[in-house]
């Protein structure tokens, strides 16, 4: 009889699993015995440690994402969002493409006989005055497009305008959060603004203000301690406040306001403190923990729960190498988990015994700009150059298919030879803006 696994969300542990599923099982995905669904927003895996290469320029944003479809044939690639999940009556509703008044197009009802639970994280948010009005995440490729044009279009706007206040709020940029993601977007950013000033001879005199807030007392825990204190001394020395230690505590009409009392405007406010699990979870029947993740065990199924599966940041998954502790939600765990949740899927479906996932954290690296990096791994302490250009190899060892690699290696290479483009395409989160001006009637 034919099994239908259903794999909900195409990110790192989606399209890994469904690419590990398709190589054990390509005989039964042939004969029609076995049938892959894969439901996800996108039509595309996006590489998010890329993501602040590809905000500052370095990097093609096309080159940072990769086709579902071009990569998984004979899976059924379904764009569209899962909203309730009834696993004892094995059943997924999906809201498919949204249409341009954001209403669903077709809402859908899908069986299956095997789960897949991987729709990741979320940014996690405060309530914070204005917050939601005028910050923005650094999760998706979208974000990155739209910064890159953002931070450019704030040169042009300080450039052109003669009211001091204007172009001080249009220069000050504010970051919340010093995880990677928020330090390695802000630190790439600057790193391409201040190479973009130099085509922008009005602004000087002008200083550009970048400031990362930071709740805890330090930034950057994925690289230890003494390199996270190293890193916050290289920010500094390139004239980036890092604020320690202080909550953001309102930005409503574009001014920040800080616990330590200081008020200042700021053209860009980008969160990333951090993320919480997808809120799908809750409109499930599978068990959760005290922090909404999916309880896992270690062979990555859902805890006490028959024919499901969970890995990646939604998931508690047990840390063997460290007893009573739980995986931390990073690329590096996701994707080893993928490979034995496919193993593990293929398993089941023939009656086998399932395997235990188990790997010990192995440090991490950060981008902090062109040439720039900190890096820990296996307890080895980089800085500067070394590091930077051990990021770029690992992850573009990391990077799925021949192709991208190949791109983003085309990519940083004409980047020696030429500089950097320094146009704001802001336009083009307003396609129509031109066509309506033209259709309106004097
Ligand atoms: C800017 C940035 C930089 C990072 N850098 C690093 C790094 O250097 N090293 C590292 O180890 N980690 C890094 N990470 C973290 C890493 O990317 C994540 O831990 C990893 O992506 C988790 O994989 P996942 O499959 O659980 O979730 P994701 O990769 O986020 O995939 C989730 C998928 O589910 C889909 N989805 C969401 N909701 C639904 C729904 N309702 N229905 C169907 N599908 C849904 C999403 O669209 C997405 O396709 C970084 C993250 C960011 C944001």
């Amino acid at each position: 009889m034919s099994k239908h696994v259903l794999i909900v969300g195409g990110g790192y542990v989606g399209m890994y699993t469904a690419l590990r599923l398709r190589k054990k099982m390509r005989r039964q995905l042939k004969s029609g015995e076995l049938k892959i669904t894969m439901v996800a927003p996108q039509s595309y895996m996006t590489y998010q440690p890329f993501l602040p290469e590809a905000a500052a320029g370095n990097l093609e944003p096309r080159h940072v994402v990769v086709s579902l479809r071009r990569v998984l044939p004979g899976v059924t690639i379904l764009n569209g969002r899962v909203t309730e999940i009834d696993h004892a009556g094995r059943k997924a509703t999906v809201e498919v493409v949204e249409r341009a008044d954001a209403e669903p197009y077709e809402v859908r009802t899908i069986d299956y006989d095997t789960l897949v639970f991987c729709p990741g994280s979320i940014s996690r948010t405060l309530p914070i005055p204005g917050l939601a009005e005028h910050g923005i995440g650094f999760k998706t490729v979208a974000e990155a497009i739209y910064l890159r044009n953002h931070v450019l279009r704030q040169l042009d706007i300080a450039a052109s305008s003669t009211c001091p206040e204007s172009r001080r709020q249009a220069l000050t940029f504010v970051f919340v959060g010093g995880g990677y993601a928020g330090v390695e977007a802000l630190a790439e950013l600057e790193d391409m603004a201040r190479d973009a000033c130099r085509y922008y001879p009005d602004l000087k005199g002008d200083s550009m203000r970048w400031v990362l807030v930071e709740a805890s007392d330090k930034i950057l825990p994925e690289v230890g301690e003494d390199m996270g204190k190293w890193t916050v001394e290289a920010l500094r020395g390139r004239g980036i406040e890092v604020r320690l230690k202080t909550l953001l505590k309102s930005a409503e009409n574009r001014e920040i306001v800080l616990s330590d009392g200081e008020k200042f405007g700021a053209g860009t406010l980008v969160w990333t403190a951090g993320v919480k699990p997808n809120p799908l979870v809750k409109k499930t029947d599978l068990p959760l923990d005290d922090k909404d993740r999916v309880k896992a065990t270690a062979e990555l199924t859902v805890d006490g729960v028959e024919d499901a599966f969970t890995a990646g940041d939604i998931a508690a998954v047990p840390d063997l190498t460290e007893p009573g502790q739980f995986c931390a939600p990073n690329a590096q765990h996701a994707v080893r988990q993928a490979k034995v949740l496919g193993d593990n899927v293929a398993a089941a479906l023939r009656g086998r015994e399932l395997k235990a996932y188990k790997h010990a954290y192995a440090g991490s690296v950060a981008s902090l700009g062109l040439h720039k990096g900190v890096a820990q791994i296996y307890g080895v302490k980089l800085r500067g150059l070394p590091a930077w250009f051990i990021h770029r190899t690992y992850h573009l060892s990391r990077l799925p298919t021949v192709n991208r690699k190949a791109r983003v290696t085309a990519d940083w290479t004409l980047a020696l030879f030429f500089s950097r483009e320094v146009v704001s395409l802001g336009t083009l989160q307003r396609p129509r803006e031109e066509f309506e001006l033209a259709t309106k009637k004097y």
